[in-house]
C-alpha cells in the first residue's frame, strides 16, 4: 500500500502542507485533509473588511482543487484525539484514521481563562462571523465614541496585525465618525512590528484619532470595560480584546505543546515534533525564535519544508539539512497604502533553529500605494499557492 499522510487543519499550514506533499511525491503518497471549515476563510486582509473597503465574501475560497486537482481527500471533521503510538487519529463524527505520518497545523487557540470575561467579546482574530460582528459594531458605534482594542503581551498571531487594524479603524473613523477615537491598550512594552513607521503614520495620517497605551496588561473584562492588572478601569463604545494565544486545541490535548502548555517544539529540519515520532507540527502553533513571527507567510514556508521533509522520510532518506525560509508581512495603513516587514530565516545547526540571515530583509522607508499593489499581489499569489 502507499504510505499515508494525513493533514489536520486546512488553513494556510496544512492546505500547503497536504499539496505539496502530494505534488513533490507525484502523487506516491495518499493524503487526507482534515477541517472543518466548509470553505477557507484569510485572516491576511480580514482588517481591511473592518475598514470597509473588502467584504469577507472576497476572503473566502473554496477548498474543491485540493481534490479536483490534487487527489487530495478532504474530510469535513474535526480532529479530535491523536494516537501518536497506533498512529490514529479519531475524528469528532467518529470515524478512525491511520497514518504512517501526520502533520498537524491546527492555528491558534485563545486562553480565556486567562482573561476572565473576554470570551464573550468580539476577538476578530480568527476571520469569520467574529470579523462580521465587529465591523457591525464600528457601524453602530455613535460618531465621538472610542473603539478599545487590547494587545495580548508576545507572542501572539501576527505581530503587526492589531497596529494594522487601529490603521483600518481610524481610517473608517475620519470618513464616518470624524469625532471617534482609537484606543490601543498594547501588554507589551511598546508597540511589537514595525513600531517607529506605525507611531509616525498615527502621528501623521491619523493625528490626535490613535492613542496608544503600552505596557498595559489588561487582566479583567466586562461588557464593554476592561481593568489592567494595575486596577485602572478603561470603558469603550466598542470593545475589541485580542486574547492571549496558544496551539491549537488538539495539539495542547494531544500532548504536543510541551513549552508551557502553549507551543509546540520541533525539530525545525522537518518539523517533526520533539514529543511524539511521526508527527509534524507548523505554523501558528510551533515554538519559534523571537523573530520569527506567526505569520501565514511563515506558516507557508514551514509547510513546504515539512512536506519535502516528509516525502523523504517515507522515502528513506534524511531531509535536507539546509533550509532557508522567507518571511513578509504587508499591513495596510489606509485602503491603499501599505508597509512591510521581510526577513530570511536559514537553520543554525549549533542553535538547532532557523536564525535571521545578517542583512536580510528590512522595513519599508514610507507607506505607499505601490507596497499596496505589492500586498494584494502577495496575497492572491499565497491563495493560489495554498488552495489552487
Ligand atoms: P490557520 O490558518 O488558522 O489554520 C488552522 C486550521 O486548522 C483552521 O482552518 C481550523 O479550522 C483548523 N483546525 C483547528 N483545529 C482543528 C482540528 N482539531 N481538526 C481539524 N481542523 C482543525 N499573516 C501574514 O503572513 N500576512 C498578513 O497580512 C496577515 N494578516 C493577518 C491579519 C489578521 C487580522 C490575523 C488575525 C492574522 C493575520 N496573519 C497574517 C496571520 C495568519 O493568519 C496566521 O499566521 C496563519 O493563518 C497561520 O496558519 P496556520 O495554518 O497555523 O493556522
Amino acid at each position: 500500500a502507499r504510505p499515508h499522510v494525513l493533514v489536520i487543519g486546512g488553513g494556510y499550514g496544512g492546505a500547503t502542507a497536504a499539496k505539496y506533499v502530494r505534488m513533490w511525491s507525484e502523487a506516491a503518497i495518499e493524503v487526507t485533509l482534515v477541517e472543518p471549515n466548509a470553505s477557507f476563510v484569510s485572516c491576511p486582509l480580514s482588517n481591511l473588511v473592518l475598514g470597509g473597503s473588502r467584504q469577507l465574501g472576497e476572503l473566502t475560497m473554496s477548498y474543491a482543487a485540493l481534490s479536483s486537482k490534487h487527489g487530495i481527500r478532504v474530510i469535513h471533521d474535526t480532529a479530535r484525539a491523536i494516537d501518536a503510538v497506533q498512529r490514529t487519529v479519531t475524528l469528532a463524527g467518529g470515524q478512525v484514521l491511520r497514518y504512517d505520518r501526520l502533520i498537524v497545523s491546527p492555528g491558534i487557540d485563545f486562553m480565556f481563562d486567562d482573561l476572565p470575561g473576554s470570551s464573550t467579546a468580539m476577538h476578530a482574530w480568527k476571520a469569520g462571523p467574529a470579523t462580521l460582528a465587529l465591523r457591525a459594531a464600528l457601524e453602530q458605534m455613535p460618531d465621538g465614541g472610542t473603539f478599545v482594542m487590547t494587545i495580548p503581551a508576545a507572542p501572539y498571531r501576527c505581530p503587526p496585525g492589531p497596529y494594522e487594524r487601529a490603521c483600518q479603524v481610524a481610517q473608517y473613523f475620519s470618513r464616518a465618525k470624524p469625532r471617534a477615537k482609537v484606543l490601543i491598550l498594547d501588554a507589551n512594552d511598546d508597540v511589537v512590528s514595525k513600531g517607529a513607521l506605525f507611531k509616525r503614520i498615527w502621528s501623521q495620517r491619523y493625528r490626535g484619532m490613535i492613542d496608544y497605551r503600552p505596557q498595559f496588561k489588561t487582566v479583567r473584562a466586562q461588557a464593554n470595560a476592561v481593568f489592567s492588572e494595575l486596577g485602572d478601569r478603561v470603558d469603550a463604545h466598542v470593545l475589541n480584546i485580542i486574547p492571549p494565544q496558544r496551539a491549537g486545541a488538539i495539539a495542547v490535548q494531544s500532548g504536543l505543546a510541551n513549552l508551557n502548555q502553549r507551543w509546540c517544539g520541533v525539530n525545525f529540519l522537518s518539523f517533526e515534533s520533539t514529543v511524539h515520532a511521526n508527527v509534524h507540527v507548523l505554523g501558528d502553533a510551533i515554538q519559534t525564535s523571537p523573530f520569527m513571527p506567526k505569520s501565514a507567510h511563515m506558516a507557508n514556508q514551514h509547510a513546504k519544508v515539512c512536506a519535502a521533509a516528509v516525502v523523504d522520510m517515507l522515502g528513506g532518506r534524511a531531509p535536507d539539512a539546509h533550509p532557508v525560509l522567507t518571511n513578509t508581512c504587508y499591513s495596510f495603513v489606509s485602503d491603499s497604502d501599505v508597509i512591510h516587514v521581510a526577513s530570511v530565516h536559514a537553520y543554525d545547526a549549533a542553535q538547532k533553529t532557523l536564525i535571521v540571515v545578517p542583512g536580510s530583509g528590512g522595513v519599508s522607508a514610507n507607506a505607499s500605494a505601490q507596497e499596496g499593489v505589492y500586498a494584494f499581489n502577495w496575497a492572491r499569489n499565497i491563495w493560489a499557492d495554498t488552495l489552487g
